[in-house]
């Protein structure tokens, strides 16, 4: 089938013609008026349009009322034989828009990822080999590889000629030959369904409850938010499996969602979901191959892929009809998109549920204050797992007060931790020593002339990474091999590394315990997926005795023989005045000595610190959670902060600063008065130079009753912005 059906315009039909709105994948506010050929395709349908000198693919959108006169109007070109967007995708797309305040089209553009899957399939030549050979088939050693590499299952020329390290003319001219057959396939193939008979594993009594108690909001239907609460290890991960399962079953077309924070953790995550289900669920995440990606989008498109395991741009896939969403570790951080169109995808998935009246569930060891007070004040249900599953114990945590226990000069590891990990080592279990900081030195100082190395056009530090010899930004990507000599001063070999990221603790490593087995991971040291997961497989496996790493290894895994978790700069996440900044150390420092003693053996937690008196760290080493939350609570409270006050951050970014400055100035002078509203700065963003562009920012915090996006809206639709000032608004900013 042809997948656009050209008789689209309104003339070359019987004359009936109607008038629908298209929105398009451009960052446009609003949907625009056309005329198509009666019947006009539904809502949700995808169609070509003439827009300005191009033609565009868009979506039939609900009409806005404010219709063009009909002889202005223009036709649709084309009709796409595709499946339409379901109604609560595009409500979805209307809601998101409207909450975040950014423009319809650049939200549709984040569901339209993959335009081209709209062309449908096309089908693929491939070849499987023939029973028997043509008589007087001549045989090259070349042809013999392609014999040896095909087989009944068809592969493409492409997979041939890769197998059998050949170019694709030989597998042709075995084609042509008569020795392979041709065959059409579809390179999206289906997805295995869930098998639903499959039982996961006995549970445990707090297990069966928690998963009663979801079952009953999936047997009662609607929207309802749901946290599982539990420790690492808990058994949250079968319990909301045994959710998936009550939903797929409920409905025959049922489609569920469940969300991770990292695609790292997504591969293991993968065969687990293959193991529980026996199919492996259709994936989503940034390092897919267009191929996989068009594979998933038209497959869940269609209806037919039911079980979908993605990253947070998951939620913007074309579900045919979406039924359940997990989001798994919902206090993470990973969760909020700061490029492009700024949401956080557990925010949003709560609303994706109301919106198409289904549950949605929350799990975590340590939910986020939000999700905590949602709970507290009726919004969202809670259920509890309270011990680890199989009784496997919490490790001992104790701080180490580096006051009165510190390294020796030019070291990290204090006395206490070096004496730890070596009494592990005799008895042959496994230490983590975790530090959040990838590279070699955060920091490269002259020591002549006190410059500091930053990225060109930016305020971001240049961090040493010794593996490669080069200083990188961590921000911006930008990267240089490091100098000999100091680009102000020009002095030779002044440049001096400071303060520690994982190479340089794992240099410390090797020099103190050279017999050990050492390895370290970190986004970079490790890229991609692959190499992070062979690194945790070795260590899953025993093959390293300890392990440097960053928050990569924090989340999610689990290591039989690992008994120590050191922390080597707990105060790290506690610099600088984020509003979350207190909540996160405690959320990823919780996770990274959960790691230790998840199997039978008891595990314990060393953490570095030269404030041992602060309370994040109290909470930790206590277990007190919940004194830590209502401390946290109270002190948002008292300031009016989110979750007790809305929060918007206004960024402004250009190259000219004295515009910059004079327009942050006006913006703020115009700010409306409103009961309940206050308005901070202008203030330089924290990192003020970043790519060349100045930046200038605006904080608008409000009560709660205020409706934060009318506010802004009425605002800024009265100040005149200058072409050379790009304005950007961060609806609870994260990162402020
Ligand atoms: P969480 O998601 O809370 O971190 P998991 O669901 O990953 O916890 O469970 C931790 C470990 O215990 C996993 O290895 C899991 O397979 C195992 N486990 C959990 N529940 C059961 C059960 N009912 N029967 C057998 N093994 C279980």
């Amino acid at each position: 089938a042809s997948p656009r059906q050209e008789k689209a315009k309104p003339e070359e039909e019987t004359g009936e013609t109607a008038r629908i709105s298209v929105l398009f994948p451009l960052p446009l506010p609003k949907a625009y008026d056309y005329l198509c050929a009666a019947p006009a395709p539904p809502i949700g349908g995808f169609v070509a349009a003439p827009f300005g000198p191009r033609e565009v693919t868009g979506v039939v959108w609900p009409s806005e009322g404010d219709a063009l006169a009909p002889e202005k109007m223009k036709a649709i070109s084309a009709v796409f034989d595709a499946p339409p967007l379901s109604r609560d995708v595009v409500d979805f797309v209307d809601w998101a828009a409207a909450y975040t305040m950014f423009p319809k089209g650049a939200v549709l553009r984040m569901v339209m990822r993959v335009s081209d899957a709209l062309e449908g399939p096309r089908m693929q030549t491939a070849f499987v080999k023939r029973q028997e050979a043509p008589d007087g088939l001549r045989l090259t050693s070349q042809r013999k590889a392609v014999l040896a590499a095909a087989g009944e299952a068809p592969l493409s020329a492409a997979e041939l000629a890769g197998a059998a390290g050949v170019s694709e003319g030989v597998v042709r001219g075995l084609a042509d030959a008569g020795a392979l057959a041709k065959v059409e396939i579809d390179p999206d193939p289906p997805f295995v369904e869930p098998d639903l008979t499959r039982a996961g594993h006995a549970l445990s009594e707090d297990q069966q409850y928690a998963a009663q108690m979801i079952g009953d909001v999936i047997a009662e239907g609607g929207h309802k938010a749901v946290l599982i609460d539990g420790v690492t290890g808990s058994g949250k991960t079968e319990v909301y499996f045994e959710a998936a399962a009550a939903a797929l079953q409920k409905d025959p077309e049922a489609q569920v969602l469940i969300l991770l924070p990292e695609i790292a953790l997504t591969l293991p995550f993968l065969s687990r979901v293959e193991e529980r289900f026996g199919a492996a669920p259709a994936p989503w995440h940034s390092d897919l191959t267009g191929a996989q990606r068009r594979r998933t989008w038209r497959r869940v498109a269609e209806g037919q892929a039911r079980l979908v395991v993605g990253a947070r741009s998951a939620l913007f896939l074309p579900f045919k009809k979406l039924r359940l969403i997990v989001v798994d570790e919902e206090h993470d951080n990973a969760y909020k998109q700061e490029e492009g169109v700024i949401y956080h995808a557990r925010d949003l998935s709560v609303a994706r549920g109301s919106l198409g009246g289904f549950p949605v569930v929350l799990a975590s060891a340590t939910p986020s204050l939000e999700t905590v007070v949602n709970v507290d004040e009726g919004r969202y249900e809670a259920v509890g797992l309270s011990s680890r599953f199989a009784d496997a114990a919490m490790p001992d945590i104790a701080l180490i007060d580096m006051r009165e226990d510190p390294p020796e000069a030019g070291k990290w590891l204090s006395p206490v931790l070096v004496d730890a990990v070596s009494k592990n080592l005799s008895v042959g279990e496994q230490s983590l020593l975790f530090l959040n900081r990838r590279g070699y030195a955060p920091l490269t100082l002259c020591r002549r002339c006190g410059h500091k190395m930053t990225a060109p056009g930016s305020d971001t530090m240049l961090v040493e990474h010794r593996f490669e010899n080069r200083l990188v930004c961590h921000h911006t990507g930008f990267s240089m091999p490091k100098p000999s000599a100091c680009p102000i001063c020009n002095a030779v070999d002044s440049l001096a590394p400071c303060g520690p990221g994982v190479e340089r603790v794992a240099e410390e490593t090797k020099e103190r315990w050279p017999a050990a087995r050492i390895a370290v991971l970190s986004s970079d040291t490790a890229p991609g997926p692959g190499s992070v997961r062979a690194v945790l497989d070795a260590m899953r496996e025993g093959d390293i005795d300890i392990l440097i790493a960053t928050q990569v290894a924090a989340k999610g895994h689990h290591f039989p023989n690992l008994t120590l978790v050191g922390v080597v700069d707990a105060d790290l996440g506690l610099a600088g005045g984020d509003l979350r900044a207190a909540e996160r150390t405690y959320q990823l420092l919780s996770q990274v000595t959960g790691r230790a003693g998840r199997a039978e053996k008891p595990g314990r937690a060393l953490l570095q610190t030269y404030q041992p008196q602060a309370p994040v760290l109290a909470a930790l080493a206590s277990g007190d959670r919940d004194a830590f939350l209502a401390a946290e609570a109270a002190g948002r409270s008292e300031l009016g902060f989110p979750p007790y006050g809305r929060l918007a951050a206004i960024t402004l970014r250009s190259l000219e600063e004295k515009t910059l400055e004079e327009t942050a100035r006006r913006l703020r002078a115009a700010a409306p008065n409103a009961e309940g509203v206050d308005v901070l700065g202008p203030a330089r963003a924290p990192i003020y130079r970043l790519r060349g562009m100045a930046r200038m920012r605006l904080l608008v915090k409000t009560r709660k009753n205020v409706h934060l996006q009318a506010y802004l809206a009425d605002w800024l639709k009265t100040v005149k912005i200058p072409g050379a000032v790009r304005v950007s608004v961060d609806i609870n900013p994260y990162s402020f």
